[in-house]
């Protein structure tokens, strides 16, 4: 028998690419589609699977309606990723932010219990749980501090997920992932924003990127690997908490460095403005993952490097904006 796994978030960056993972391991791959006033599915496009996927209308704050989502497709496995993602963003929206962050996942951790216990959980919880924590490596026992309205509805979400899996024994899964970017990232993310804008200024379209702390520090990953930690995770002999990340960490400078020398441009200061009002009330400056948790259990490593994912996303964004030139 086929299994059915159900995605929310499956217009963002890695709904699509986890969906294809999925098809590719012969699943019936529903997405889960918040009523908007206009639909895109630039993504799923972009990988070719927009014709694959069977949609149902739904949101994850309406617990109703994922009571009836999960009663009528009886997923196998669900993969909690739809969210207000943007750490930005979450001091303004913080109400919005805990409605879909937070209490979208009780929402459905309430509703799979309530249809079948046996349906199993993935909940995308994230490093930004850490924020500014004291250790320099993280892993899945180091203490969370996080320093966002995002990062403390995500923490809601993350000890509610353990919660479900201790009270009532079911199969609840949080992946905390660490940065992890591709060419269909939201361009408000800082490694898109850079890819994009160093395309555009190689193309003529745009003289300068203005950027806030070229400092902070990150590890970065690629989504097309992370979405198979998910899996694997879902496919454990039993739920636990793990880390996917790469174990290495770069600044957002030595992003636009590899960036700009991959469209030939070597003085690509003079491209750069600074923006102070771009600094967050509180910036989180370096995360950086231990993974072996995910490596010993799930025989899970990262395959991409930090330089390839960097050329991947500036290609297809240049090859993006030179097709449009034509
Ligand atoms: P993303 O591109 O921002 O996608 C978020 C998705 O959630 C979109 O499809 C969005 O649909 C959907 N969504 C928003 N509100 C919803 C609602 N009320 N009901 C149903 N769907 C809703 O995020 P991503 O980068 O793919 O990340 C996936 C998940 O991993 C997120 O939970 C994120 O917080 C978490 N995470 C990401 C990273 C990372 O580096 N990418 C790291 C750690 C954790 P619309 O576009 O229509 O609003």
């Amino acid at each position: 028998m086929k299994k059915r796994a159900l995605v929310t978030g499956i217009t963002g960056q890695d709904g699509p690419y986890l969906a294809k993972l999925l098809l590719e391991k012969n699943y019936d791959v529903y997405g889960l589609l918040p009523r908007r006033s206009k639909q895109d599915f630039y993504n799923l496009n972009y990988l070719s699977i927009k014709k694959d996927v069977e949609y149902v209308v739904g949101d994850v704050t309406d617990y109703n309606c994922m009571h009836k989502v999960i009663s009528k497709i009886k997923p196998h496995e669900v993969y909690n990723l739809a969210a207000q993602s943007f750490v930005g963003n979450s001091w303004e929206l913080s109400s919005v932010t805990s409605d879909i962050n937070a209490f979208g996942p009780l929402n459905i951790l309430n509703a799979i219990k309530n249809v079948d216990e046996k349906i199993k959980f993935y909940q995308a919880s994230t490093s930004e749980l850490y924020g500014n924590s004291c250790e320099k490596i993280q892993n899945e026992n180091t203490k969370f501090e996080p320093s966002s309205p995002y990062a403390i509805a995500k923490l809601y979400a993350y000890w509610m997920t353990v919660n479900f899996r201790k009270s009532y024994n079911m199969f609840c899964t949080n992946g905390i992932l660490f940065n992890h970017e591709s060419p269909i990232r939201g361009i408000e993310f800082v490694t898109r924003k850079i890819s994009d804008g160093v395309a555009q200024i190689k193309c003529g379209k745009q003289k300068y990127l203005t950027l806030g702390n070229l400092d902070a520090k990150r590890d970065w990953g690629f989504a097309g690997d992370y979405v198979e930690a998910m899996w694997l995770m879902m496919q454990a002999e039993k739920p636990d908490d793990f880390v996917v990340a790469t174990n290495t960490q770069f600044s957002i400078r030595d992003f636009l460095r590899l960036a700009f020398k991959e469209v030939n441009i070597s003085n690509w200061e003079q491209y750069i403005k600074i923006n102070k009002d771009f600094k967050r009330p509180v910036d989180v400056n370096s995360l950086c993952g231990n993974y072996n948790k995910a490596k010993n259990t799930l025989g899970w490593v990262p395959k991409t490097s930090f330089k390839e994912l960097v050329q991947l996303m500036v290609r297809e964004d240049l090859k993006r904006h030179e097709k449009q030139n034509i």
